[in-house]
């Protein structure tokens, strides 16, 4: 009987890599909740709706909204699916440190979410899904049969995204992703709506000193439990 998985926790914890391959392994769909609010976050920098300060032209945005149409659709060769906005590929596009250093402040619009835990809830409608975010096991899916809530110290998490960044040619500065890391892990976990937290009936993981082929041991054994 397929059932729901809920991965939650803080930025850049390594909850997208597990989540991926458990989903790889278990033939369910992988749900990267991330990727839609960078979406509306990309979206958002292209069309100006922010302020020189870094906060959001919020009513601009809502009149927007239904112009945002964001789709995945599973790239074979990366095994993995990639992420549209108005059918353009923005896979490469929503990882920039410019959309995590946005990112935060368009997650915390109630408007904003209520759309994308619509769509979430849609996608997890027949269950046999994977998905990763702040406010799975808390909002999306209260019900879901089993909760992750992974955490690890925020230098791990930062080296860890600065290695990915490398790894793909792109641009990396390890402080300024510390910072970011740190910043968002604030943002997320103090906004009124949804706030970032573990279920309380979530198991939680720390995965500082795991290596990616333990973490996903540990998540697999979850699963068959
Ligand atoms: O997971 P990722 O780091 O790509 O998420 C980017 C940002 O999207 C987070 O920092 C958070 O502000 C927001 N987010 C959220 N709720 C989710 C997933 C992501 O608020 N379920």
């Amino acid at each position: 009987k397929k059932i729901t998985i809920a991965i939650d926790g803080f930025s850049s914890c390594g909850k997208s890599t597990m989540a991926k391959e458990l989903a790889k392994k278990i033939g369910y769909i992988y749900v990267d909740t991330g990727a839609m609010y960078r979406s509306v976050t990309l979206f958002a920098m292209r069309h100006g709706l922010f302020n020189a300060d870094g906060s959001v032209k919020t009513d601009a945005l809502k009149q927007q909204m239904s112009n945002i149409d964001i789709t995945f659709k599973f790239n074979e060769k990366a095994g993995r699916p990639d992420t549209y906005l108005n059918g353009e590929c923005v896979e490469e596009a929503i990882r920039t440190l410019d959309v995590s250093n946005h990112v935060s402040p368009i997650a915390a619009i109630p408007f904003v979410r209520a759309a994308m835990v619509a769509r979430q809830q849609g996608m997890g409608r027949n269950k046999g899904i994977v998905m990763d975010g702040r406010d799975i096991g808390t909002t999306v899916f209260p019900e879901a049969e089993l909760k992750v809530f992974v955490t690890a110290s925020a230098e791990v998490r930062a080296r860890r995204r600065y290695d990915e960044l490398k790894e793909k040619g792109m641009p990396a500065d390890f402080d300024d992703i510390l910072k970011n890391v740190q910043e968002r892990d604030y943002i997320d976990s103090h906004r009124e709506v949804s706030p970032l937290r573990k279920a309380a009936d979530a198991i939680e993981l720390d995965n500082s000193h795991m290596t990616i082929a333990e973490q996903n041991d540990w998540l697999m054994r979850q699963v068959e439990q």
